[in-house]
């Protein structure tokens, strides 16, 4: 059993949904469950309605339902058999006509909860699935559609839901492999979810890769395969840096520090189940599905170059705590992460010195009530517009001189709080997003001019 992750550029149109199709009917006696993410931009397009119907844009909102309608309806009619073009018509209007409504109820109110806003974001990956299992079963695969909703089960933090791994692992443990083992494909939406009442939760943006990743480790899968528009992990982020080399191997742990501190290609959560169950992972690209992509395994072989991947976080809000009162008081980072917990905004990173704290978020929905708060005991200033780079390998922990060969590299940058994970396996420091380019050029020609072709292509 494999379980198969399509995300949005991989099922935008119907010759890319059909690309789909041809990488999976060559994987089928690898038995594969095939978790696919909205089309294209939908849930984008979705979160765009959902602002429109409530700033008073109702018509606005109608209108970007029906061109959204339009090019679902346009891609998944070059999909699906003639047959069943009546069905897929049924199921759209279904689908959009509830969505309308939805629409209609928040411009009422005047106003979207986080569960409303979930409640519309589902449609893409519900939308998806449906026009995909169809296709699937246009090319002759015998397929299950399954609603992603009854299976992961979720706590209700509504847009950051996170799974109930008893009851999620038991619901796809038991309905999947049986249906495998009578020749379906099994077709998913990832993204989606149900509190133990039903009521629709997503699990973050990017969240399909999370999803793909509980369902193989809920049903022991030989491999999780994440299918993209990139042929793998790559040294550098692309939108920051192109020219960046595929990593062709590398560890569970220094994967999983690459997707918290930004590599987009894996949502940060998604190692974690795999890791559980040592369920290697690939990254694929499906416009080029014979590149071999990467491989991440729970430990990656040996190798000489220092580094495996530069990882970056942009929109960044650095904040500064002190407090002279606070001198050597105990309690004192109690009491500024409380407020931040207060307020659910994660903070990533953190450095101290003897009176002052200073912290990232990248959440900055609350920061002036934690602004207010953290000013009844301590001084406090926010700065915008900073970036996290965070340079990834397990050989950091073993090698002297990558600190300053990082920092020798970034010379002419002015870099604020320097960070070493205590995995030891990343340096990661904060420099002003103008900055951001010149810096990881600096490191990657710093750090990848030369490369062991058994870990690099
Ligand atoms: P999908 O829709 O398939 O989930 P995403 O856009 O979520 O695709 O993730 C793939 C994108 O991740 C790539 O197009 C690339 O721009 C970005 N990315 C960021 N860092 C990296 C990296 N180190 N290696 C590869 N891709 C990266
Ligand atoms: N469609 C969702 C998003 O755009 C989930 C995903 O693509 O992984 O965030
Ligand atoms: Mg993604």
């Amino acid at each position: 059993m494999i379980v198969m992750k399509f995300g949005g550029s991989s099922v935008e149109s119907a010759s890319a949904i059909e690309r789909v199709a041809g990488i999976v009917r060559a994987r089928l006696e690898r038995r594969p469950v095939v978790v696919v993410s909205a089309m294209g931009k939908t849930t984008n397009k979705l979160l765009a309605i959902a602002r429109a119907a409530v700033e008073g844009g109702r018509k606005e909102a109608i209108q970007r339902i029906h061109e959204l309608r339009d090019y679902h309806s346009c891609e998944a009619r070059q999909v699906a058999p003639l047959a069943e073009r009546a069905e897929l018509d049924l199921i759209l209007d279904e689908h959009f006509q509830e969505l309308t409504e939805l629409a209609k109820g928040l411009a009422v109110l005047g106003e979207a909860t986080p569960r409303s806003i979930d409640a519309i974001a589902s449609y893409g990956e519900r939308l998806s699935s449906a026009i995909v299992a169809r296709a699937l079963r246009h090319c002759g695969m015998d397929t299950a559609h399954l609603d992603s909703r009854s299976y992961l089960v979720t706590d209700n933090r509504f847009t950051q839901a996170s799974p109930l791994y008893g009851p999620t692992y038991a619901r796809l443990a038991e309905a999947i492999p049986p249906l495998l083992r009578a020749g379906k494909v099994v077709v998913m939406g990832g993204f989606i979810g149900a509190t133990e009442d039903g009521v629709t939760t997503t699990l973050g943006r990017g969240g399909s890769d999370f999803s793909a990743s509980l369902v193989g480790a809920a049903i022991g899968a030989e491999e999780i395969q994440i299918w993209t528009d990139v042929d793998g992990l790559l040294t550098c982020d692309p939108t920051i840096l192109e020219g960046g080399h595929r990593v062709r191997v590398i560890s569970f742990n220094e994967a999983a520090e690459l997707a918290y501190f930004g590599a987009k290609v894996l949502h940060p959560s998604t190692l974690l189940p795999a890791m559980e169950k040592n369920i290697p992972v690939e990254i694929l690209n499906s416009r080029r599905p014979d590149c071999e992509g990467t491989t991440i395994l729970p430990q990656a072989p040996p190798t000489s170059n220092w580094i495996k991947s530069i990882a970056c976080k942009k929109n960044v809000t650095v904040v500064d705590v002190s407090s002279t009162r606070m001198l050597m008081a105990h309690g004192f980072l109690h009491k500024i992460f409380e407020v931040f917990d207060r307020f659910e905004t994660p903070v990533d990173m953190v450095t101290t010195s003897e009176v002052s704290v200073s912290l990232t978020i990248d959440n900055t929905r609350h920061l002036s009530e934690i602004t207010r708060e953290l000013s009844r005991f301590a001084e406090v200033s926010h700065e915008e517009g900073q970036a996290i780079i965070c340079v990834v390998g397990d050989n950091i922990r073993y090698t002297p001189g990558v600190a300053g060969r990082i920092f020798k590299a970034v010379e002419g940058v002015n870099v604020r709080m320097i960070s070493q994970g205590a995995s030891l396996r990343n340096v990661s420091f904060v420099v002003q997003e103008s900055a951001l380019k010149p810096a990881v050029e600096a490191l990657h020609a710093a750090f990848f001019s030369e490369l062991d072709p058994e870990i690099f292509a």
